[in-house]
């Protein structure tokens, strides 16, 4: 291994870590200890998110503390204690009830990070409704399709969208009762509402009613990387995980200032973008604004944030600047930043401790899972390239299954397998929204399969080898796109690689590599040869690309995770398939 593991040195930890020793953190866990330690409702009322959130704080000493803290993406800050959070929710969970909007209900949020869409999630789930949260960037076709798999009862969005994308949809949408606009101040027409002045002339007080562990929370549709999005279902218990998780995986303590960069409209966002720091009772920040790599370091600098949670592929876009943060800008107050979505590369590992002095750790979950399954930790080493270790109370194995349904756990290390879960964990998705059969064939032998390949070290740490639908067959080897984008990587004009399997009459599939390079470089023939050959010195030849077409970027979801369908489907002339999550810039 090429990345030498990284040390961790107890003396450089401005706080002990939640989780000190791993194994036996592990070995000790149970589900009832979490349980313990979080609320319930009162008088054996169940578990329901926003009362761990939100509630739970206000009525005790977080009552006035910061719990939000909302940066315009002009420059306005609007900041909200646990208290304010607590009245707000309640109003929203009472203009929802004079809707007749009930358990269960769907209440769908489409619109980009307003304070509006953090109240209406936690007030939907005070009601014990649905929060649905549709991407503010959608058109209103990827739009409609979400509203009506998911039955929406009412919309929670912003005039412009409104008017942009839900008036010519409604009509299709028989199960849409209402629309409440955000930035109105008196109603537009009918079933068409001033979001502000129902929340005004509606009650601060609210009861959250008993809210059984199963009963669904939220339905978050998946990115899109490899076909047409799902409808996961989600439940009030998925709340142990996000609390444990951010405990163990995030490392959050009371003092944190925690920011998260992901999208609510995205599982990411709202798991650990509004419920999991809320939980925890710490400060919670939100930024409106996209990505620009000024404003990031900003941010991080004058909210003094101390835990930060990002993906690789804004990380990537901060290593193709070339800056040095650290010269320019105060950021002490980082101690623990986390990575989740893609494959995190090495190289971004490295990048990050050289350049920021901070350590990224990297971790893996999904959609269906709700929550962290597979994390690096506060205290343990960390070897570049990994996933690292299952949470507490999260079994994971290497399988390989025939066409029988027969299922072989691996024992061996690093032998590359499919990446199941045993199922039972509490934020396991309950379904996927009108399509049963689809949820059943991810379940065989008592396992959850993910769809992602991995192999696990004598050590127990994971690494990620790929999606199975990206895998490339060529020559009789089986290559993940993951390692050899992650070579080209290492080469200093490369900013972004995505691979694909081509394929060829004679061994299967070549392996083909799209290459964004950085500015200041070339891409002329010289360095297409020059990186054809660090392929082969990097990789071998078996694996190494043996055709480089240069890009100006890759196609990626709106989430951020390079789309190997699109650049294959291009490759091949053949039809795209669901286009509706693609990012339409660089
Ligand atoms: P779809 O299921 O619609 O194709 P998707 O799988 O990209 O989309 P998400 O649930 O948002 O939708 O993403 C989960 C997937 O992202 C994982 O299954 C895995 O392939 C990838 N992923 C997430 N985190 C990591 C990570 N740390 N390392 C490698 N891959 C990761
Ligand atoms: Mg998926």
């Amino acid at each position: 291994m090429e990345f030498q593991p990284i040390k961790k040195d107890p003396k450089s930890w401005s706080v002990q870590p939640n989780l000190l020793d791993y194994e036996q953190t592990y070995a000790a866990f149970s589900w009832d200890q979490i349980h313990h330690e979080l609320d319930g409702l009162p008088n054996g009322g169940g578990i329901n998110i926003a009362h761990e959130a939100v509630d739970r704080h206000a009525n005790g000493p977080l009552r006035d503390k910061l719990a939000l803290r909302w940066l315009g993406k002009d420059g306005e800050v609007m900041d909200f204690t646990y208290g304010d959070l607590k009245e707000q929710t309640s109003r929203f969970a009472n203009v929802l009830r004079s809707f007749g909007v009930q358990k269960g209900d769907r209440v769908a949020v489409l619109a980009g990070r307003i304070p509006e869409l953090y109240v209406a999630a936690l007030g939907a789930l005070k009601n014990v409704s649905v929060f649905c949260p549709l991407f503010s960037a959608f058109g209103p076709e990827p739009i409609y399709q979400r509203l009506m798999r998911g039955e929406a009862k009412v919309l929670v969005t912003t005039k412009l969208q409104y008017k942009k994308k839900i008036v010519e949809i409604w009509e299709r949408l028989p199960a849409l009762k209402a629309v409440l606009i955000a930035d109105i101040d008196e109603d537009l027409t009918e079933n068409v509402y001033s979001l502000p002045k129902l929340m005004a002339k509606a009650s601060p007080e609210f009861t959250i009613p008993p809210t059984d562990p199963e009963d669904m929370s939220c339905l978050h549709f998946t990115s899109g990387t490899t076909g047409m999005p799902k409808g996961a279902i989600h439940v009030h218990q998925a709340v142990y995980v996000h609390y444990m998780t951010a405990k163990y995986a995030l490392d959050l303590h009371p003092d944190d200032i925690f920011w998260c960069t992901a999208d609510p409209g995205w599982v990411t966002g709202t798991s650990y973008g509004v419920i999991a720091p809320l939980v925890h009772g710490v400060t919670n920040i939100v930024d409106e604004a996209e990505f620009d790599a000024d404003r990031w370091y900003t941010i991080l600098q004058d909210q003094k944030v101390t835990v930060w949670y990002t993906a690789p592929t804004a990380i990537r876009r901060l290593m193709r600047l070339d800056i040095k943060p650290l010269e320019v800008y105060d950021l002490s107050h980082l101690r623990f930043s986390a990575s989740v979505g893609e494959p995190l590369n090495p190289e971004a590992v490295v990048w990050g401790k050289a350049v920021l002095n901070l350590i990224i750790h990297d971790n893996w979950w999904q959609t269906e899972t709700g929550g962290i399954m597979i994390s690096n930790y506060s205290s343990a080493d960390i070897r570049p390239g990994s996933m690292g270790r299952p949470l507490p109370g999260i079994t994971p194995a290497i399988l390989h299954r025939d066409e029988n349904g027969n299922v072989e756990i691996e024992t061996r290390p690093s032998v590359e397998g499919e990446l199941a879960l045993k199922p039972g964990w509490p934020s396991m998705f309950r379904g996927y929204i009108n399509d049963l059969e689809r949820y059943k064939k991810c379940f065989v032998g008592g396992w959850y399969f993910t769809g992602d390949l991995a192999e696990r070290d004598e050590d127990g740490y994971y690494w990620f080898i790929g999606r199975a639908d990206d895998i490339i067959k060529t020559a009789g080897h089986m290559v993940g796109p993951f390692e050899v984008e992650s070579a080209l990587l290492e080469h200093p004009s490369v900013a972004e690689a995505g691979v694909i399997g081509k394929p060829d009459p004679v061994i299967g599939e070549l392996v083909k590599a799209f290459v964004a390079i950085k500015p200041g470089y070339d891409p002329c023939e010289e360095l297409r040869t020059e990186l054809l050959g660090w392929g082969r010195k990097k990789l071998g030849s078996a694996v190494a690309p043996k055709e480089i077409e240069f890009v100006e970027y890759l196609p990626k979801t709106r989430s951020g995770k390079i789309m190997r369908r699109l650049l294959k489907s291009r490759e091949l002339g053949l039809p795209e398939g669901d286009t509706s999550t693609l990012e339409t810039t660089g």
